[in-house]
C-alpha cells in the first residue's frame, strides 16, 4: 500500500486569511469552494443548495447578492443553515450595487463571512473610488475578509484603455494579449493595495484574476504570485460544460498547483439542465486528491477495459464499488480516522489486474475472456481470497467494509 501520496511541492508563501472558521492561505490545506445557482432571494432553495454543496465537501460556499431581496434573505439563509447544523462560511458575491446593499442591510453584512468585490464593476470614474472604499469600510466595520476578484469579462475598461495607450507609446509595443494580462494583474494588485491603505489588513484580502483560457490563466497567476504574498483564489472562469469544463479546469489548475500557486480553488462548470451542482465540488476534490495535495475520499483505480473484457461484469463492478464508497463515505468519515486515504482497484483481467491490485489497499482482478471464472482479491499487497459466482460485488463490498473497520482507528 502506497498511502497518501506526498509530493514535496513547496507551496508559495501567502498570508493566511480566516473566512469564518476556515483558513485560506498560509500553511492551511488548499480549500475547496463552490457557488450556488439558486435565486438568493429564495432563502429555502439557497439554504438547501448550500447544504448540498457543503455535504459534498465544499468548505466555503458563495452566493450572489444582486438586489435588495437577496440581501434581505441572507440572514435568514444563515439562520436556516445553523438550525440544520450546517456551519459553512457563506460569501456574498457583489456587483454594481454592493456598496449600497452592504450599507442598507447591516444584517446581511454581518451574516456573510466574506465579501467578493469585482473591481471591474464597482462603479465608474469618480464613483469607483468612493464605492470601492465604502465596501472596504464595511469589511473593516464588520471585521470580514474580502476577495478582490478580477474577471476578464468585466475588466476595468478605463485601466485597460490607459495601459493600451501607454503600450502604444513604446518603441516596441507588446501584443494586446500581454497588455490585457497586465491589466488583470494590475487591477487586482492595485485594488488590494488601496484596500490596505484604507485600513484592511493583508490577512483580510484574497485575490483572484479569472480568465477562461488555460494559457492566459497560467500567465496571469504566475505574475500575481510574483507580485505579492496575498492569498490566491484559483479558478478558470466560464470553464464550460461536461468534459470540456473539467479538462480545461484541470489542465490550468494542475500547472499552477504544481508550482505551489493557489490557496483555494473553485471549478466553474456549467451544469447540464437539471444537473447536479455538486459536480463542481467533486471535480475540485478530485483535482486536489489525484495530485496528492489532499485526500477526501477513497480512490478507486480501474482499468479502461479492452478486448479482453467482453462482458459488462467488470464495468458494473467498478461502478458499484465507486457508488458504494461514495455512499458510505459520509459515515466512514465520521467514524474512522484516515479512511479517505484508502485506495481500491477494480481490474478487468490478469494482464495488469494482480499487479495493480497489489499496489492498492484492496484490489480485485476479474477474469477476462478465456480466463477461469475466478476473481482473486488482494489485501495490503497479498492475495487473500478468490471470489466466484454470483454476487461478487456484494462480497467485495463486505471485504471493503471489514477492511475499514479493522484497519482504521475509530474516532472517540
Ligand atoms: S487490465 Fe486487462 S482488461 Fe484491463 S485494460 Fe489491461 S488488458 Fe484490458
Amino acid at each position: 500500500m502506497t498511502g497518501l501520496i506526498t509530493h514535496a511541492i513547496e507551496r508559495r508563501k501567502s498570508v493566511a486569511v480566516k473566512v469564518g472558521d476556515v483558513t485560506v492561505g498560509g500553511d492551511a490545506p488548499i480549500v475547496v469552494q463552490s457557488m450556488t445557482n439558486t435565486d438568493t432571494a429564495d432563502a429555502d432553495a439557497t439554504a438547501q443548495q448550500i447544504e448540498d454543496l457543503h455535504r459534498a465537501g465544499s468548505e466555503i460556499v458563495r452566493i450572489t447578492v444582486d438586489r435588495e431581496e437577496a440581501a434581505k434573505a441572507v440572514p435568514h439563509i444563515k439562520e436556516k443553515l445553523l438550525a440544520r447544523g450546517v456551519d459553512v462560511p457563506v460569501v456574498g458575491d457583489f456587483h454594481y450595487i454592493g456598496h449600497k446593499l452592504l450599507a442598507d442591510h447591516p444584517a446581511c453584512a454581518e451574516a456573510l463571512d466574506k465579501y467578493r468585490i469585482n473591481p471591474g464593476n464597482v462603479g465608474f470614474r469618480e464613483r469607483r473610488g468612493t464605492q470601492f472604499s465604502s465596501m472596504i469600510e464595511a469589511a473593516i466595520e464588520f471585521d470580514k475578509p474580502v476577495r478582490i476578484g478580477v474577471n476578464w469579462g468585466s475588466l476595468d475598461q478605463e485601466l485597460l484603455a490607459h495601459l493600451m495607450d501607454e503600450n502604444g507609446k513604446l518603441d516596441a509595443p507588446k501584443p494586446a494579449s500581454d497588455v490585457m494580462h497586465e491589466a488583470l494583474v494590475v487591477s487586482a494588485i492595485e485594488n488590494a493595495k488601496r484596500a490596505e491603505e484604507l485600513g484592511l489588513g493583508r490577512d483580510k484580502i484574497i485575490l483572484s484574476c479569472k480568465v477562461s483560457e488555460v494559457q492566459s490563466l497560467i500567465t496571469v497567476y504566475d505574475e500575481m504570485a510574483k507580485r505579492g504574498d496575498y492569498a490566491l483564489h484559483l479558478g478558470l472562469t466560464e470553464a464550460g460544460m461536461g468534459s470540456k469544463g473539467i479538462v480545461a479546469s484541470t489542465a490550468a489548475l494542475s500547472v499552477l498547483l504544481q508550482q505551489g500557486i493557489g490557496d483555494t480553488i473553485r471549478i466553474s462548470l456549467t451544469p447540464e439542465p437539471g444537473g447536479d451542482r455538486t459536480e463542481e465540488v467533486v471535480v475540485a476534490q478530485q483535482i486536489l486528491q489525484t495530485m496528492g495535495f489532499r485526500a477526501f475520499m477513497p480512490l478507486v483505480t480501474s482499468c479502461p477495459g479492452c478486448g479482453r473484457t467482453t462482458s459488462t461484469v467488470f464495468q458494473e463492478l467498478a461502478g458499484k464499488i465507486q457508488g458504494y464508497v461514495r455512499e458510505r463515505m459520509p459515515e466512514w468519515r465520521m467514524d474512522y480516522v484516515g479512511v479517505e486515504e484508502m485506495q481500491l482497484a477494480v481490474m478487468g483481467c490478469i494482464v495488469n489486474g494482480p499487479g495493480e491490485s497489489k499496489h492498492a489497499d484492496i484490489g480485485i482482478s476479474l477474469p477476462g475472456t478465456g480466463e477461469s471464472p475466478a476473481a482473486p482479491v488482494f489485501i495490503d499487497g497479498e492475495k487473500r481470497m478468490t471470489l466466484r459466482g454470483e454476487g461478487i460485488a456484494e462480497q467485495f463490498q463486505k471485504i471493503v467494509e471489514d477492511y475499514v473497520s479493522d484497519k482504521y482507528e475509530r474516532r472517540d
